[in-house]
């Protein structure tokens, strides 16, 4: 039985469960995680005894569980994927897979087939009704005592109540045997308020960019300052320009940028280091060796097996020279004239430059260029590219060489340092969104001149951005960078988990740590799950679309399947 959007009338705190009283799950996050739960707990249900009733509560406000807030089907298509078609596809498990259980792909060729290109970007409302066609089709497939609810409400509070869990929202509460708490990035925020009080001028977060970047908010014609140089600020700038009737034009790949008039005068980025993300490949553009594919093989089997250490700089070194020597065979293979040595320190220099560069706006606006030549073939692949392209190639033998355990908590502070770079080369824009904002930038629109060390000054009149050399006043500014992992809600279920002694999370600085079912310190209560966001950084990679670089979720799914089957409740 499956219901979405109920009330939670039939599960109120006060009615303690009978005997013959379901076992109880209660899902907190409906986002794509949430999702994934599901479908890996409808499988490992599908053969349980009938005689074991279970009930399933998942919780989110959204109106689109599945999609979540992310992908929300009522955002604009401008706000595009940064992971390809060909990578997406809801379903964990490949044996049993049924025929209507389609890929993103598969069901774009039904649904949008001019997007069903496998190294295309898609919007994501269109990704977010893929997300929810999945999760109605979950619900469907759960077997028929096992009853699901969805309740659009979000959790107010979670805490311990004996063995059990009792989960709260404004409107009532339930006991739950296993809780799951998959909340993703808790709702809309931005890090680092820039200003304690409420003024007018100051937009503290970008999504839902119709609301917060509307045109009341932020006129036509004014000057716009962005906190952040990544991901957000490509779309906040997209929501601004083409989300204002603005259109780009495509010649010989050479993209420009028509103006409607209703956009900012001027957008002015501004970061620390100005060090911007570079655009990703698109392979089938690109002439590379064959060998690669090998060189990326051996890679990863290295990466598995750099050695355990006590010591975290060696740890980490040790991961470092292994990720610098399959760079360094990979740029060899490219360039086939230069000696092993050569290559390796043209991309050992490469990187020390890159790493300690403040950049201005022409060196931005150069490496930002560059990788998008690279990325679709105009140029031939540089230190850049290598660095970036073997971190994606090897990446999941490093989540499974670094995550629970692999490092200690000293060795993911050193490690930090590397993914923080890599990150930035590795995992930006898709070529096309960096094609859009070179437009913007050649059209005057996208100024870089702040984009770096630069400060927001605010006086009761002005607004001004302000660097060494230069002085600008703006209307508005947007605040577009989006709170690390660690920097979890303070109103958030994983706060009053924590309030209330049920997590610990010594290391705040890093991700929550959990283990291969998911499961926090003090890691007694295994009928407590956390995946996503909250534990990036102790489990790599973790904030993905991706189902095939963990298996936290599916152990879980498994393990919850057993405890079904023990009856192990806890009420
Ligand atoms: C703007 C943006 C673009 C992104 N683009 C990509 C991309 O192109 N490719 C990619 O792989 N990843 C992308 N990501 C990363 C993205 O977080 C993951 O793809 C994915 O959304 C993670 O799923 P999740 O379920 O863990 O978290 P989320 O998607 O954040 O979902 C969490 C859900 O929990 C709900 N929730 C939060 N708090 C509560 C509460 N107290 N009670 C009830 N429900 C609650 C939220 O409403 C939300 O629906 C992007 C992230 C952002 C922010």
């Amino acid at each position: 039985m499956t219901q979405i959007h109920t009330q939670l009338s039939d599960r109120m705190e006060n009615l303690r469960p009978s005997k013959e009283s379901p076992y109880r799950i209660a899902i907190i996050g409906g986002g794509p995680r949430g999702l994934y739960c599901l479908e890996s707990l409808s499988r490992a249900l599908s053969h349980h005894s009938t005689d074991c009733p279970v009930a399933v509560d998942v919780f989110d406000p959204c109106s689109h569980p599945g999609a979540g807030n992310v992908y929300a089907l009522d955002q604009p298509d401008y706000l595009r994927m940064n992971f390809p078609n060909g990578r997406i596809d809801a379903w964990g498990s490949e044996n049993s897979r049924q025929i209507d259980q389609m890929s993103l792909l598969d069901w774009l060729q039904e649904h949008f087939p001019h997007l069903s290109n496998p190294e295309g970007y898609s919007p994501r409302p269109v990704v977010g009704r893929y997300l929810h066609e999945c999760f109605r089709q979950v619900l469907e497939q759960f077997p028929s005592d096992v009853a699901v609810q969805v309740h659009q409400a979000r959790v107010t509070e979670v805490i311990e109540s004996g063995p059990a869990w009792k989960v709260s929202t404004t409107e009532t509460s339930m006991l739950a045997d296993n809780l799951v708490l998959t909340t993703g990035h808790e709702g809309w925020r931005s890090t680092g308020t820039l200003s304690n009080q409420h003024d007018a001028r100051i937009i503290e977060h970008v999504f839902p960019v119709g609301r917060q970047l509307s045109q009341a908010r932020i006129p036509a014609q004014s000057t716009v300052a962005i906190r952040g140089f990544g991901l957000t600020w490509i779309d906040a700038t997209l929501a601004l320009t083409e989300g204002r009737g603005g259109t780009f034009s495509e010649t010989a790949d050479h993209w420009t940028y028509q103006r409607s008039g209703d956009e900012p005068t001027k957008i002015f980025p501004y970061s620390r280091t100005g060090r911007p993300l570079l655009a990703k490949s698109v392979e089938p553009q690109m002439k590379l060796p064959s060998c690669l594919s090998d060189i990326w093989e051996s890679g990863r089997l290295a990466i598995a097996a750099v050695p355990q250490s006590d010591d975290p700089s060696r740890q980490v070194e040790e991961l470092w020279q292994t990720i610098t020597n399959v760079s360094a065979q990979a740029l060899q293979a490219i360039r086939t004239t230069s000696s092993s040595a050569s290559v390796r320190s043209d991309l050992s220099d490469w990187f020390t430059w890159w790493k300690s560069s403040k950049f201005s706006a022409a060196q931005a606006y150069d490496v930002m260029k560059r990788s998008r030549d690279v990325g679709i073939g105009l140029s031939q692949p540089n230190e850049a590219w290598i660095w970036g392209e073997t971190w994606r190639r090897i990446y999941p033998a490093l989540v499974a060489r670094v995550s629970h355990g692999g490092l200690c908590v000293a060795g993911w502070k050193l490690f930090r340092e590397v993914t923080i770079e890599m990150e930035r080369l590795a995992f930006g824009p898709p070529p096309e969104n960096m094609s859009r904002m070179l437009a913007l930038i050649d059209s005057g629109i996208v100024d870089l001149r702040f984009v770096s060390e630069a400060e927001l000054t605010q006086g009761l009149h002005e607004l001004d951005l302000c660097s060494d050399h230069h002085r600008k006043e703006v209307n508005v500014v947007v605040n577009a960078v989006i709170p690390a992992p660690c920097e979890i809600s303070p109103r958030g279920p994983i706060s009053s988990l924590l309030d209330g002694n049920a997590i610990a999370w010594d290391n705040r600085e890093i991700g929550l740590p959990v283990d291969e079912h998911g499961c926090p310190p003090p890691y007694q209560r295994k009928n407590l799950a956390i995946f996503g966001r909250v534990t990036e950084g102790t489990v790599l990679g973790n904030d993905t679309l991706s189902r095939k670089l963990h298996p936290q979720i599916e152990n879980w799914a498994q393990k919850t399947a057993q405890r079904v089957l023990n009856r192990e409740y806890t009420l």
